[in-house]
């Protein structure tokens, strides 16, 4: 049995987190692999290490004095080693460091790494754990993408020596050795590849939440916590917008089945929320509810268009050729709505609607602006199915405009869009309705 451990930021901002995270490592001989993020944020007025290396590389680059940056990044720390007390040589990889970017010779992802690369040396040494850079063992190909053949021969060798080893998350490497790093929050991605590769039996994420929630809990007072979760269900929620795990932490450990447990460094008593392939019932079978602003729809209408043999194709096409994203596409008889994110059209909307119309001979093209998607993640069981209508119900009783709605065949999953400025409110009246059974 072996788990992989991963402690995002807020589980090491500072000393006394450090401390939590060794009792949370020696409670359980079995999480014989960590992963750690960079040092994060311990109070409102810190910052996390890594928003201050990369505002370190911008300063670099337009030749802005960043003295005093570098000052608070090497005391962060320096702190923490001075007050475990570690042998690291802090000050020379920190010195080393430095030169390297008066010389101008690194790259922004070499330097933003450096913050997972150093709280992993302090880490390792305070938990007598093996350091293993993560450029030895997460390998990407040039394409970009993770080398899953190449990660686990490296992790392998690894595994043969040491018995208990650590590794900063958040970046790899090319076959040249170059530092590749991942999108921000990348860390969780690093867990769970290593969770795949070791073959674990769970993946731990600790974090500074006991589990997800089942809505924004700057929206909602205190909103309930979820057990249990499918990878399914996770994926759809993080993907609009829940704030959760990364988006591509999902995928490696649901293709060989290892669950992810989400836990709280703070109270790691608290069961936190266990994802699996399958979840169990719950009294209201909502797993969660969650949205994102900033969309436009384009509505595209043209009589008969049901009948027409390729119409989406050609649209599509030209949205693609555009290069947007398409978020959501929901399609009627006549007309089809195209769901795109805003900041991503708005250099080329006009453009793009003139080609539209002219290419598929439109009767009509209206774009409903400032669009808010918002997701109700029901689980598929039996007393489930009232579920659209209940929600089309409660949002029709409070007044609130729903302009689109999807829903999912297989999982029931509901998107709606609503106007920007009736956002909150949706997601407090579903809130009230579908989990209080009540009026918000
Ligand atoms: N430190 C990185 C970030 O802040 C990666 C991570 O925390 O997972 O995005």
């Amino acid at each position: 049995m072996v788990k992989v451990a991963k402690f995002g930021g807020s589980s090491l901002a500072n000393t006394r987190q450090f401390q939590k995270v060794k009792a949370i490592i020696e409670a359980d001989s079995t999480r014989q692999i960590v992963v750690v993020s960079a040092l994060g944020k311990s109070q409102v007025t810190d910052d996390k290490i890594t928003d201050l290396l990369y505002i370190l590389y911008a300063h670099m680059k337009h030749g802005v004095s960043y003295a005093d940056l570098w000052q608070t990044i090497a005391a962060r720390f320096m702190t923490v080693k001075t007050e475990l007390g570690l042998q690291f040589p802090m000050e020379e990889a920190l010195g080393k460091l430095y030169q390297e970017i008066q010389k101008e010779t690194v790259s922004e992802d070499y330097l933003v790494s450096r913050g997972e690369y150093l709280t992993a040396l302090l880490m390792s040494e305070y938990l007598g754990f093996t350091f293993v850079d993560a450029k030895e063992i997460i390998r990407y190909g040039y394409d970009g993408k993770i080398d899953y053949l190449a990660t686990a021969s490296q992790f392998q060798v690894y595994r043969k020596k040491y018995a208990k080893i650590l590794v900063p998350g958040f970046y790899g490497a090319y076959p040249n050795q170059q530092i590749k790093l991942m999108s921000r929050g990348g860390s969780d991605v690093t867990g769970a590849i290593l969770a795949r590769v070791a073959q674990a039996t769970l993946y731990e994420n600790w974090t500074d939440v006991s589990g997800i929630l089942l809505a924004d809990p700057r929206l909602i007072d205190r909103p309930e916590r979820v057990s249990f979760a499918t990878y399914q269900e996770l994926q759809e929620l993080s993907f609009m917008g829940a704030n959760v795990l990364h988006e591509e932490a999902i995928l490696p450990v649901q293709e060989v089945k290892i669950p992810i447990q989400i836990k709280n460094t703070n109270c790691p008593q608290d069961p936190g929320t266990l994802i699996s392939e399958t979840a169990q019932t719950t009294r209201h079978n909502i797993t969660g509810i969650a949205g994102k602003k900033g969309y436009i729809a384009l509505v595209l209408g043209k009589r008969q268009m049901i009948s027409e043999i390729g119409f989406l194709y050609r649209a599509m096409e030209i949205i693609k050729n555009h290069e947007i994203f398409i978020e959501y596409i929901l399609s009627g008889y006549d007309n089809v709505a195209i769901i795109l994110p805003k900041k991503e059209v708005e250099l080329s909307l006009y453009q793009l609607m003139a080609e539209l119309k002219a290419t598929l001979h439109l009767d009509s093209l209206e774009i409903l602006e400032d669009i808010a998607l918002v997701v109700v993640v029901g689980r598929s069981a039996g007393k489930n199915v009232n579920l659209s209508a209940n929600v089309l119900g409660i949002l029709g009783a409070a007044g609130i405009d729903v302009g689109l709605v999807s829903q999912s065949t297989a999982e029931l999953n509901i998107v709606l869009g609503v106007k920007r400025s009736d956002f909150a409110q949706t997601i407090q009246k579903l809130y009230a309705g579908l989990v209080k059974g009540g009026d918000a």
